[in-house]
């Protein structure tokens, strides 16, 4: 931690309260209703600031998917411009052999990572409200961050891989013209610092189906092909693996994950 962040904040709240009030009047109930279809809108959730070390940072969560999506495929499907192509405005998910959801899986890491955050200071937005919605869209999820200018973007996934592959592995942005180039240089660092935590704090290794010791660059992901500020996707493990799946079905796992998720963070607003 640096001594500028535990005295002041980076850089002023400023607009940011009145963005805050603006996304938690923008928060929706998503809820299936026959006859009100739910839209994929923003549904950016903030919380009370408290005095602490990350006083002054702004963190965006993103818990990948949403438990409505699968009865909602005529609005998920919907195609949205992503810089270099178009994809589907969201995705279902994958689950483990036992039914464990992704969905579930992210929102409950995500709402482990943002109590943690929330006690140290940091204002905190999360890109859905619940883990029974629909959507946002990925390019909705991505302009949370953007319109708040967050310090941090972070979007918890767990991944459909191989069912012989196993390790978390952290997506992080390659530059896209006149999208992210500016972004691609501290997104790295995030995700290396993500990745050091991940192996330091947990029991999921690197993985050893993707990437590079945990590091895989894409220019394929509409959330990071989009984002102006520094964000990295992280796959926290394999679904489709046995050994994966145990661990990220484990309460204690996912407690420690979101813990390694907070070191990583803090490590690199300090750096
Ligand atoms: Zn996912």
């Amino acid at each position: 931690m640096s001594p500028a962040l535990l005295t002041a904040p980076a850089r002023p709240p400023r607009n940011r309260a009145a963005i805050l009030l603006l996304f938690a009047a923008l928060t929706v109930v998503s809820a299936c209703d026959n006859d009100t279809p739910p839209t994929p809108k923003s549904t950016a959730v903030a919380a009370q600031e408290q005095d602490g070390p990350l006083t002054g940072v702004t963190i965006v969560i993103d818990p990948g998917h949403n438990g409505g999506n699968v009865d909602h495929p005529e609005l998920i499907n919907e195609q949205v411009d992503v810089a270099n192509g178009k994809k589907a405005c969201d995705t279902t998910g994958t689950t483990t052999d036992d039914g464990y959801a992704e969905h579930a899986f992210n929102f409950d890491v995500a709402t482990r990572l943002a109590e943690s955050l929330r006690e140290a200071g940091a204002t905190v937005v999360t890109t859905r409200p619940d883990d029974s919605g629909v959507g946002p869209c990925i390019t909705e999820r991505t302009a949370v961050a953007n319109d708040l200018e967050a310090d941090v973007a972070i979007s918890i996934h767990a991944d459909g891989g191989p069912d012989d592959g196993r390790g978390f592995h952290i997506m992080e942005p390659v530059a896209i013209s006149g999208h992210n180039e500016d972004v691609v240089a501290p997104s790295h660092e995030l995700a290396l610092d993500l990745a050091d935590a991940i192996a330091a704090e947990t029991d999921m290794p690197a993985s050893d189906y993707i990437g590079d010791e945990g590091i895989n660059p894409r220019s394929d992901m509409g959330g990071l092909n989009l984002t102006t500020v520094p964000k990295v996707m992280v796959e926290c493990g394999n679904m489709r693996n046995h050994d994966d799946a145990a661990l990220l079905s484990d309460p204690d796992f996912r407690q420690s994950l979101a813990d390694a998720l907070d070191v990583g963070i803090r490590q690199y607003l300090a750096d």
